[in-house]
């Protein structure tokens, strides 16, 4: 994107700001859709947690998209935004029965990821159909960052209990729709998801009356100039194959669902924020911004690389800065980063910041949680306020508390 752009979206509506471009949403949901033509009934359920704006939740509505939620407040923010109940998925972890039951009541697809609310549920409401989530335990060389389904990992239930699932069914004869895995991490070997695939179309044939079968998502997308992706066109060929003969084996085909939150919205993303001050240290010059990890959570909480560009000096002579927050802890960006020559007011962007940025902001320092911007067919909309010292006294109660002195 043009940088004098940028530069006047921060110029209208402040900084620091987010960013959202409806044309590489659109074009990454057309890829995955192509990838998968081949499919008979294919539905992508944009996952809501990685940006769940209701303006973006209603743009990808529009795509043609169904939603995955993983709370309830997920699901009502959906129906909210044009999203027919039956096109939502709910797939929580850990959530009380009282939840389940009332998302269930709403007519959204139930995902139970654990035998005790599996036999709860089933044994009250043995007519609401449910989803199974399940583990298939798959490791790639050990490494644990590509990885399917730790053995230790508190997510879905292990492929190892099916038996005790199958027993759970059969005794409360509930009804079981969907089959369903999510591996929570970056894809970046193909095989390590086309063998937990397997396992699924193993595990689906212990059930006849399904609806669908979903793989969830853990797509990566490139972080900067040859970082490596998932291969979707690569994997749309081969998991198609599987799919098919899956489908010959168990007499008919169903729904193949997928649930892609960053494959979506992470490059669509971009936040902007503007240099209070230079300063040079013994060591290193230090790029501070008027932003930190209340807005911008994810190289502080996990490691996440997120490419820095100085907009306003974008042919500026590169030096190395130290790009850190203006919080009252250390909030470091990017360490040792080669930037265009930066001067105090002039803009940083930062890349991929569609996917689990704006969502993980809070308010700590008593800062206000940043704008956000939708650029849709050629216009720039706003779709968040900055917040005001309202937002922040909002819920907060003062008694009242006499002079001691
Ligand atoms: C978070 C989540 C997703 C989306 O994962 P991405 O890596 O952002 O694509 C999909 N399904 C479930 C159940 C999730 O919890």
């Amino acid at each position: 994107m043009k940088e004098k752009f940028l530069i006047e979206i921060a110029n209208e509506y402040g900084s620091p700001i987010y960013v959202y471009d409806a044309k590489i949403i659109s074009a990454q949901y057309r890829r995955l859709v192509s990838s998968f033509s081949k499919i008979k009934s294919l539905k992508i359920c944009y996952a809501a947690k990685a940006l769940s704006n209701i303006s973006i939740l209603s743009f990808i509505r529009s795509l043609g998209a169904g939603l995955d939620t993983v709370s309830i407040q997920e699901v009502k923010l959906g129906v909210e935004a044009g999203f027919d109940p039956d096109s939502i998925i709910y797939t929580p972890n850990g959530v009380s029965l009282d939840e389940i039951e009332e998302v269930s009541s709403m007519g959204v697809r139930i995902n139970i990821d654990n035998l005790s609310l599996l036999e709860q549920f089933g044994a009250k409401h043995p007519n609401k159909p449910v989803c199974i989530r399940i583990n298939p335990h798959i490791m790639a060389g050990g490494n644990s960052k590509i990885s399917v389904g730790h053995i230790d990992s508190k997510f879905g239930i292990s492929v190892h209990q099916i038996p005790h699932i199958l027993r759970i069914v059969k005794n409360t004869q509930m009804k079981i729709n969907g089959i369903h895995m999510h591996t929570g991490s970056d894809i970046l070997d193909i095989d390590v998801f086309l063998n937990a695939s397997e396992i699924l179309f193993e595990t689906a044939k212990n059930f006849k009356n399904l609806e669908f079968i979903d793989f969830g998502s853990g797509f990566k997308v490139p972080y900067f100039d040859g970082d490596v992706e998932t291969n979707i066109e690569e994997l749309g060929l081969k998991l198609t194959q599987k799919f098919k003969s899956f489908s010959k084996q168990y007499g008919r085909e169903i729904e193949l669902v997928f649930e892609p939150g960053k494959f979506l919205v992470s490059q669509a993303g971009y936040f902007i924020a503007k240099v209070n001050v230079i300063k040079q240290t013994t060591s290193t010059v230090f790029a501070q911004l008027d932003t930190g990890f209340n807005h911008l959570l994810r190289p502080m909480l996990y490691g996440s690389h997120h490419e820095i560009e100085n907009i306003s000096n974008p042919n500026g002579k590169k030096r190395f800065y130290s790009v850190v927050g203006y919080i009252c802890e250390t909030d470091t960006f990017g360490n040792n980063r080669k930037i265009s020559e930066i001067s105090e007011g002039d803009y940083l962007l930062f890349k991929n910041c569609g996917a689990y940025c704006y969502n993980m902001s809070s308010n700590y320092n008593s800062r206000y949680r940043p704008a956000e911007v939708f650029l849709l067919d050629n216009k720039s909309y706003l779709i968040r306020k900055r917040e005001t010292i309202k937002d922040i006294l909002r819920n907060q109660i003062k008694i009242e508390i006499p002079d001691k002195k």
